[in-house]
């Protein structure tokens, strides 16, 4: 056990608790899990928000000192990845043995279980969410026991985008597909005006992944991100110009830190994420929002983000616009429909940063904006309820699994009271 303060990767959230373990192995673990009456695992900490707080009575646990599983199952395209194993070190791993993931994060600093519990996503209207990877999620559940759901069972709809609140999850199965090479072409100054549905659709579906940049100082976007495999036809962008120096999506930051671009072809995980797994990723220095809407509401929520530039530009770095294809997790933030989603890097500043997020996400809720769960929001657990047609689902699974609610912080109750 150790008295520490612990504080998430941006610094805006030190965590509550009484403790932080860092078991050795499974045995400690369970043991651990069984003894505790409160309890969170903190992944690589890159939320913006108290999604891991255990709260003052609460335990934090950190998976990091556990022997680091990956497993690769060469024939099967499988991938057993133990709890506490992050992106880089996976997809390193998984590159060795000739075989890929289907999609990344922007970064891939972050943990796999943290990431796929938070919905966390990549880009491509083709792609779903990091969690669309996962066949078998392993769950050391309240009372120490070792549960296993997977893919085809009922409840796996609630196990694997499960906020954390229905145990340790100590590994998960990942589908894998033969290794494949990504290019990465820039453009600049994608208008907005006069961008109708059909060249919309044409720009975010010319390649396999596809991001769009802007810091709102003017309509219209900066930078476009166009990430194709070298398996796919050449994208092209006739609605903006080909980019002549290499860029970083916050405008000043260096292009060092970002993955290779101008068309270089490389490995998938050295080109799908935005930034280097050796390297800061973003600015570093930052708040985070996101939101994701249906894919058809994409023009209008453009619009209306247009409408409000001047709210957003002052405290805003980068805004980011992404498709997301459906999934089936009840608590996805893309469940059941194919999303557009908006990010929005802010500066650090929570004071100056919370109006305009207020403000925000009035403009976005004619369009059902469901809120990134790692990320900074203030919509109110009665309006989740109407986006999440699934969250009783969801908690009597929690009930089920964690009846007297070990794994569920204030973070978690406040979603689940949405729920009757
Ligand atoms: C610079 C930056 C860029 C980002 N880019 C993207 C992006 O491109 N797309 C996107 O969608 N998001 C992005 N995010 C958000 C990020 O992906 C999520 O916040 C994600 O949850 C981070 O994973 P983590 O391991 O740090 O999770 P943490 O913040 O540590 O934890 C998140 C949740 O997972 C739970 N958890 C973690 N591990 C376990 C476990 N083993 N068992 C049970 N519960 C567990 C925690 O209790 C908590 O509830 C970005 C964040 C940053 C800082």
């Amino acid at each position: 056990m150790t008295d520490i303060t612990v504080t998430n990767w941006a610094g805006n959230i030190t965590y509550a608790a009484k403790a932080l373990h860092r078991p050795h192995s499974l045995p400690e673990l369970r043991a651990l899990v069984a003894d505790s009456e409160r309890l969170r695992v903190l992944g690589s900490g890159h939320s913006f928000n108290e999604i891991a707080e255990p709260g003052a009575e609460g335990v934090l646990l950190s998976l990091a000192d556990l022997p680091p599983e990956l497993d690769v199952d060469t024939a099967a395209r499988t991938v057993r990845v133990g709890g506490g194993v992050r992106y880089a070190q996976l997809a390193r791993q998984v590159h060795a043995r000739g075989l890929a993931l289907a999609n990344m994060a922007s970064l891939p600093h972050i943990s796999v279980a943290g990431s796929v519990a938070t919905g966390t996503h990549g880009s491509g209207a083709g792609n779903g969410p990091l969690a669309s990877s996962v066949r078998e999620v392993e769950l050391v559940t309240a009372d120490g026991s070792t549960v296993t759901v997977r893919r085809g069972e009922e409840r796996f709809g609630g196990a694997v985008t499960s906020l954390g609140a229905l145990g340790v999850v100590t590994a998960l199965a990942l589908d894998l597909e033969p290794a494949y090479e990504v290019e990465q072409h820039v453009f600049t100054e994608l208008p907005l005006e006069g961008l109708d549905a059909g060249a919309f659709e044409a720009v975010m579906t010319a390649a396999y992944s596809v991001s769009l940049f802007t810091d709102w100082r003017a309509p219209g976007f900066r930078q476009v991100w166009l990430k194709r495999r070298t398996d796919q036809p050449l994208p092209d962008c006739p609605y903006a110009t080909p980019a002549t120096e290499k860029m970083h999506p916050v405008p000043g930051m260096p292009a060092v830190n970002c993955t290779e671009q101008f068309g270089v072809p490389g490995p998938w995980h050295e080109r799908l994420p935005h930034f280097r797994a050796e390297f800061t990723p973003s600015s570093g220095a930052e708040l985070q929002s996101e939101y994701l809407m249906p894919r058809r509401h994409a023009l209008d929520a453009l619009r209306a983000l247009d409408g409000i530039r001047e709210v957003l530009a002052p405290v805003l770095q980068t805004c980011e616009i992404r498709l997301v294809a459906a999934d089936d997790q009840w608590l996805s933030p893309s469940y059941g429909r194919d999303t557009v989603a908006a990010h929005f890097t802010w500066i650090e500043d929570s004071a100056a940063v919370l109006p305009v997020v207020r403000r925000l996400e009035q403009a976005l809720a004619p369009f059902e904006a469901r809120p990134h769960w790692g990320k900074v929001f203030t919509t109110p657990a009665a309006q989740l309820r109407a986006l999440y047609p699934r969250l009783d689902d969801f908690r009597r699974l929690a009930e089920t699994l964690d009846p007297a609610g070990k794994f569920r912080n204030a973070f978690v109750r406040e979603v689940l009271t949405a729920a009757q």
